[in-house]
């Protein structure tokens, strides 16, 4: 992926909208936006130059303004069941972690929305990290791009023809969703966008703590948290469950605690 400190428009968890404005301020026509999203999220493509149906042109000038950037892979862990763990860069000194979780149905990938966490939940080792940052709309997003691009690499094996290996997403990796409630929601949009992932409505629910009773005021607003309004997207699960426990032990690399996570993150470490 391209340089983070290029000055290029990322795309990467641009919502249909922006992303249509942005085709348009080039003097494209608005369905050019649509097959952009159907190149980035559905076919998995990372380079402007292979999106072969779009005009010479237009790939030119994608090239020239925007880019497609992901967090970096730092490391990445697999078990004999299937299971794959990677360790992201949020920066130069920070990490943030993703995890895989195949089983006979589905694959589950659970992403995280923040690098560490201000909550102190007693049972999680992200919570001894502090808070340090929240993710961006495209760090989330690009979890789940990059998690479909590394599966399809090492041949896991989609679980109906024409599905991806990921059909669900959970945000169970570390952070409070509703803390970063400004990133999360445009890439729930982006997850259940047709033209993008397409996800259904019970395949991405975020966690949450239910710590802070203004985030569950928020989890009832209209918003893709809620459940009960006919503009909902998914059902929110809560971070405290047996499964969501389960979740995160499994996402903690053997071994490993927050504050050498942090460390693996670092240059000298890669
Ligand atoms: S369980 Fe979730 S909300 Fe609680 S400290 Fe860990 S990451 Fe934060």
């Amino acid at each position: 992926m391209s340089d983070p400190s290029t000055s290029r428009l990322n795309l990467l968890g641009l919502p249909g909208p922006q992303l249509q404005a942005f085709v348009e301020g080039l003097g494209n026509k608005p369905f050019r936006a649509r097959q952009l999203m159907s190149w980035m999220y559905k076919r998995g493509e990372g380079s402007f130059e292979a999106m072969t149906d779009l005009a010479r042109d237009f790939r030119a000038q994608l090239g020239e303004m925007a880019e497609i950037r992901t967090p970096q892979i730092v490391t990445t862990r697999s078990s004999a069941d299937g299971t794959r763990k990677w360790v992201l860069r949020a920066d130069a000194a920070q990490a943030f972690e993703m995890v895989f979780i195949p089983e006979d149905d589905r694959g589950t990938l659970c992403i995280s929305s923040q690098v560490g966490c201000a909550l102190d939940c007693s049972f999680c080792s992200t919570a001894q990290q502090g808070f340090n940052r929240n993710l961006s709309t495209a760090e989330i997003v690009g979890q789940v791009w990059l998690a479909c691009r590394e599966l399809e690499k090492v041949g896991q094996t989609p679980y109906a023809a024409g599905q991806r290996a990921v059909t669900n997403v959970v945000l169970m990796g570390m952070g409070e969703p509703l803390a970063n409630f400004r990133n999360v929601v445009p890439a729930l949009r982006i997850f259940m966008d047709d033209n993008a992932f397409d996800l259904s409505r019970r395949s991405r629910p975020p966690a949450s703590s239910r710590r802070s009773t203004s985030w569950r005021r928020r989890s009832t607003a209209r918003s893709p948290f809620r459940c009960t309004r006919p503009t909902t997207r998914c059902a929110t699960s809560w971070c405290r469950s047996t499964a969501s426990t389960r979740l995160r032990s499994c996402s903690r690399p053997a071994g490993t605690t927050s504050t050498n996570r942090t460390a693996a993150a670092s240059p000298s470490s890669t």
